[in-house]
Parts: structure tokens; C-alpha cells; sequence
């Protein structure tokens, strides 16, 4: 596919928002890089201040493998991220590392549910105890009104009504404890991605990559993004109910307990490889108002979003919104280490969770001391205002290309630098096009165009193929942008006279 499209290139050297390839006479070819390694270069390729560091680190003998052992940089990172959500939040957080997104998104889902669990847990070992206790409170002779004992009929079925109070209130016990093992239920949005791996797979909502493995992992709820009452529907409808008998004036009393069986919400702010489609700001205040009053994580997948691509270092920071655990990854290892970590509000953080996922490679000094350089780059560099100043021009100047053509350009979306250009096909255009768009080709062929003719390096999002996604350096220069609006200029000129042949022909 990589050859059809004119994007079988192999780089082999990366400077700042430059790539070099050799065409095929041996000449080496320079390209302006919009792609940025899918968001993972905000500081561009072979920042020189992180080269240093790493060349440093490398060269001074640094150790790379001291597991079991006091993980001093790690422990800097993790300190700093979590002065920054104390700062930001008001509240105090844990930072766990882990190798890559998508692992993030797997830490992410097992301390929810390990979370969740502990909870249910705990109420059941109260249950237990006030059923121990009723049991013997029965066993003295007290006696249970007698509208709570036709529930209790109800519950366990009228062969166990002949059974004395104290072996009823032990099958009781047992009921709970199916009712408490019902499988944890999973709230996720249509277009989220969330990475590919096992768990993190059945986060992702494009069929295609989670179908095959659809048997291995927990069932997600896929919800609509910005349908509040169907995320109150499935939290409804995954309500369990426990029953426990207390004594109350010399009678035992049946009550009803219940709770909330959803694990996590998973959400990205704004979502990326489903076409840059920002969400609303109400539907996640929404969201936050429901986590907090059904007793769940918002989980905030910000490893596309975060590390200052979108003007702060969270995008949550900018709408306001507060996540209990919030993803970062892709641009934390500044382009040359493999990190990525959750950022846990305390609140949520179970402590004996740290020994239940780890990994010999998470946590190492090398790739944490350079996170916390890339954090220092973000800083001395004012690389939040860059992203968010150019944002807003780029921002402008795709606007104004999608009022020239609208019969292309469906829409520009996203946030600082991380914008989304979708394109659409003519309806009575040119039949290759349409067939080319129909098989989920169009941004491919868009991007050898780019590539091939102008030197200009794009990719469509994941799981919205006709969707260009821009997520340049933050160090992209005007003159870069210019020319980027040149050559899209020139896309929309061909869409718009549908000439198939200019585009694959270069
Ligand atoms: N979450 C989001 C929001 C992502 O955009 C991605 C990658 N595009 C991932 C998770 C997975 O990250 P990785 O590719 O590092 O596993």
C-alpha cells in the first residue's frame, strides 16, 4: 500500500521539522514533516539539547537496568507531573510510567477495575459481617418483618423459605456474592482509539482492528459522543444490588444496597485518530458530573492531546475539566525514548497496585531523565504559546481554504497543533476518486501527492481516512505553514476539477 501510494520512503535523517529520503537516482530529498511521528515530535526530530542529554547519559556510563533499586529519575518525573496536576487541579496525584500509549491504556484499566473491585470488596465484607451477625441475632430468636421476608422469599425462591433465618441469611450471602461478580462494565466513545493491544483494542471502536480479537477482552459500551442521557442509560442499567438484614428495634430489616458496576470511562478530549473531533465542552463537564456521582474514574486519554500540543500541557487544563486519571505518552520521550505514564489522582490510586503492573523496561533512568529534559524544553522554549499562537493561524488559514473550496473540504477541526482537514468526495465527480474514497484510500493518495510533488509530509487519521491530520513540531516555522497552504491549495484545485490522474501521476 506504502508503494501504491508513492510513501515507501525510507528516512534516514531527521532534524528539527525536516526528513531526508534518497529518490531513486541516489539524490537525497528534503520534506517539511506535518505528520510529526503521529504526535510524537512536538519538539521535533533530534532536538539538540535532548541529543546532548542522551549522548551525555550514553557516554556517562549511566546505569539502564537497575531494577530493584531507588529509580531517581523516574521518581523526578513522576514528582514533577504531579506538582503540575496539584498545581492545575488542587489535588494531589501518583504518576505511574509505563513503554509505550497503548500500555498506559492498559495501566489505566487494570487500576480502575483493581479499584473498583477493592470497593465492591469492601461492601461485601460489611454485608458479610452484618449477615454473620443478623444470623446469630436470628438464631436468639429475633425475628424479620414480615414484608421484608416475602422479598426475601423473592430473592432466594420459596424452597429456602422453609430454611431457619440463619441458613437463609448464609444463601443470601451467597447471592450477593454472584450478584457482586457480574463482569465490570466499560464506557468508551464511537471514533475513540485508544491504542492496540489486548485491553486496550477493545477501547478502540474501529471494527476492523478490534473484531478479530473481540472475544479476548471485557465488552465496552460504545456510546455516541455528545448523548448524555444514553451514558445514563447504561449507568442505570448497570446498577447491582446487594442485600444485607440489619437489626433495627428488636427486628431484623432486609435493605437494599447497590452500586454502580462501571469500571471507567475512557474518553479522549479531543478525539484524534477518529478525525480530530473535539468534544463538546458540556458533554464532558456532563461526564465529569457523572463519574463523580456513580463512583468511576474519567479516564482522559491525552496521549495525542497532551504534552502541550493543544496550548497546555493537558488539554483538559484549557476546558476546564478534571480527569481522575489522565494518559500522557508520544511526545513525553521528546522523539527518542519509548514513555509514556498515568497521572493518578490520589483519590483513585490503590497503593498495592504499583506491584501488579510493571515492567523491566518502565521506569528507567534513561528515558525518564529525558522526559523531564523535554519538560525543561517545554518550558525554557515557551513551546505552549508556540503550539498555541500557530495553532490559531494554521487554524485561520485552513478555514479560509475550506470557504474557497467547500465542495472538498468538509471541515477543519482541532485544537493548537493538532488540526484535522476532512476531505469529501464530489458527488457526480470523477468515478476513480469516488472509488478511491469509497475504500478509505483518500487521504493516502493525498498524502503521496503531498509527499511526491511538494515535498510536504502528511497522514489521514487512523479510523477517518479521508481526514489529514497536521501535527507538525512546535517549532514549525510560518514560512513552513505557507508552504503547506500552497500545496493543499493545489489538492483542492485537483478535487476540485476531479483530475485522478494529477493526483497519483508525479
Ligand atoms: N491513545 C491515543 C489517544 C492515541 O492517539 C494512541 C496512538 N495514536 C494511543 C492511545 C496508543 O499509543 P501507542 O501507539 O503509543 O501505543
Amino acid at each position: 500500500m506504502l508503494n501504491i501510494a508513492g510513501l515507501d520512503k525510507h528516512y534516514f535523517k531527521g532534524e528539527g521539522s525536516r526528513l531526508w529520503y534518497h529518490e531513486d537516482d541516489g539524490n537525497e530529498k528534503e520534506v517539511i514533516d506535518f505528520l510529526g511521528g503521529y504526535g510524537s515530535t512536538l519538539l521535533g526530530h533530534n532536538h539538540p539539547q535532548l541529543v546532548a542529554h542522551a549522548v551525555a547519559m550514553l557516554q556517562g556510563g549511566m546505569v539502564h537496568h537497575g531494577q530493584l533499586g531507588m529509580r531517581k529519575h523516574a521518581g523526578e518525573l513522576g514528582r514533577r507531573l504531579a506538582e503540575h496536576m496539584q498545581a492545575t487541579t488542587g489535588r494531589p496525584h501518583m504518576v505511574l510510567q509505563a513503554n509505550s500509549g497503548a500500555e498506559a491504556v492498559e495501566l489505566a484499566l487494570k487500576l480502575a477495575e483493581f479499584g473498583k473491585r477493592a470497593r465492591i470488596d469492601r461492601l461485601q465484607k460489611r454485608i458479610d459481617g452484618d449477615l454473620y451477625e443478623a444470623a446469630r441475632a436470628a438464631s436468639e430468636g429475633l425475628n424479620m418483618r414480615a414484608a421484608d421476608l416475602s422479598t426475601l422469599n423473592g430473592l432466594l425462591g420459596e424452597a429456602a423459605s422453609t430454611l431457619p433465618l440463619s441458613e437463609q441469611f448464609a444463601l443470601l450471602a451467597e447471592f450477593n456474592h454472584k450478584a457482586a461478580s457480574a463482569r465490570p462494565v466499560l464506557l468508551g466513545l464511537e471514533r475513540a482509539f485508544h491504542g492496540k493491544t489486548t485491553g486496550a483494542l477493545q477501547l478502540t471502536n474501529n471494527s476492523s482492528y478490534r473484531q478479530p480479537f473481540e472475544r479476548l477482552g471485557a465488552p465496552v459500551h460504545f456510546l455516541a459522543p455528545g448523548k448524555l442521557d444514553a451514558v445514563q442509560d447504561v449507568i442505570a442499567s448497570s446498577r447491582v444490588y446487594l442485600h444485607t438484614v440489619q437489626e433495627n428495634d428488636g427486628e431484623l430489616i432486609l435493605q437494599r444496597q447497590e452500586f454502580s458496576n462501571v469500571s471507567a470511562f475512557f474518553v479522549e478530549p479531543i478525539q484524534g485518530e477518529g478525525g480530530v473531533h473535539p468534544l463538546d465542552i458540556g458533554y464532558l463537564r456532563g461526564l465529569r458530573a457523572c463519574a463523580d456521582a456513580h463512583d468511576f474514574p474519567l479516564v482522559l486519554d491525552e496521549i495525542q492531546t497532551g504534552m502541550g500540543r493543544t496550548g497546555s500541557l493537558l488539554y483538559a487544563e484549557q476546558m476546564g475539566i478534571r480527569g481522575d486519571i489522565c494518559l500522557l505518552g508520544k511526545s513525553l520521550g521528546g522523539a527518542l525514548a519509548k514513555i509514556s505514564a498515568i497521572l493518578v489522582d490520589q483519590e483513585w490510586y490503590e497503593p498495592e497496585f504499583g506491584l501488579l503492573h510493571s515492567s523491566t523496561f518502565a521506569e528507567d533512568d534513561y528515558s525518564s531523565s529525558l522526559a523531564c529534559r523535554v519538560l525543561d524544553v517545554i518550558e525554557q522554549e515557551g513551546l505552549l504559546e508556540q503550539c498555541a499562537s500557530k495553532g490559531r493561524k494554521l487554524a485561520e488559514a485552513l478555514n479560509g481554504l475550506q470557504k474557497a473550496y467547500p465542495e472538498v473540504i468538509r471541515e477543519v477541526r482541532g485544537a493548537g497543533l493538532l488540526l484535522g482537514l476532512e476531505f469529501m468526495p464530489r458527488e457526480h465527480g470523477s468515478t476513480t476518486l469516488r472509488d478511491i474514497f469509497m475504500e478509505g484510500r483518500l487521504g493516502y493518495v493525498i498524502a503521496g501527492y503531498l509527499l511526491n510533488k511538494h515535498g510536504i509530509r502528511v497522514a489521514p487519521t487512523l479510523s477517518s481516512p479521508a481526514t489529514i491530520r497536521l501535527e507538525p513540531a512546535a517549532l514549525i516555522t510560518d514560512e513552513e505553514c505557507q508552504k503547506l497552504m500552497a500545496a493543499l491549495t493545489h489538492v483542492c484545485e485537483i478535487l476540485r476539477r476531479q483530475n485522478a490522474y494529477e493526483m497519483s501521476n508525479y
